[in-house]
């Protein structure tokens, strides 16, 4: 039987690395399949994971419809044994939807990576729906760590090293000006309190002491 698989973890679990090593594990064992992923860090249609490796992929927009790209590939002769797609949490529910069906009625199997939530910690609409429509929800296991050394298992958003609450949804990068918009893995009780790695060092840092120890 055909899978639906969700493999999900926060940012940085080296769910792109997982990626593309599945598709190269596939392949190897002679199995045609099609590496997708939306919105990747390094620009369209490219998988990259942090170790470096790269990987060409189908970027999928708005208007892309899984189920027509498949079955016009069949339909043409070309073969397709397996679908991965990476940064799913980018997919509308309408895509997780396409991928469902194409594991029922084709019997492919779809390998689906992406981050559970965003940095309020409210379910991304393409992983809601993954976690709602998948055979099998994977945490991947070698999380980052929050800065407290616990397992880092929510995602921060910062701008310059504070943490902020409020914003779309999908930021990378610069905006207008109001500083660099970055990413942190926190515990939940460090993103509940906002405790971010820089915020922690300005507040819990001790006091210099008051006289020189060198010459006491
Ligand atoms: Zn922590």
């Amino acid at each position: 039987m055909a899978e639906l698989v969700f493999h999900t973890g926060p940012m940085d679990c080296g769910k792109s690395t997982l990626a593309l090593q599945l598709d190269y594990t596939q392949s190897t064992h002679g199995r045609r399949g099609r590496v997708f992923t939306s919105q990747d860090r390094a620009g369209q249609g490219v998988v990259a994971s942090r170790l470096g490796l790269t990987s060409p992929a189908i970027e999928v927009g708005p208007d892309f419809d899984f189920w027509r790209y498949v079955i016009g590939e069949l339909t043409t002769g070309q073969r397709v044994d397996y679908i991965v797609c990476d940064e799913a949490q980018f997919y509308s529910g309408e895509h997780i939807d396409q991928l469902a069906r194409i594991v029922d009625e084709l019997q492919l199997d779809v390998y689906a990576f992406g981050i559970l939530s965003d940095f309020r910690t409210r379910l991304f609409p393409g992983s809601q729906r993954l976690v709602e429509l998948a055979d099998r929800v994977e945490s991947l296991p070698l999380g980052p760590l929050c800065w407290c050394g616990a397992r880092g298992t929510h995602n921060a958003r910062t701008v310059d090293g504070f943490m902020v609450t409020e914003g779309s949804q999908v930021v990378v990068g610069d905006t207008e000006g109001q500083g660099e918009v970055r990413y942190e893995v926190l515990c939940r009780a460090h993103h509940r309190r906002r405790m971010t790695a820089t915020k922690a060092k300005a507040t819990l840092s001790p006091e210099p002491l008051p006289f020189d120890p060198e010459n006491f």
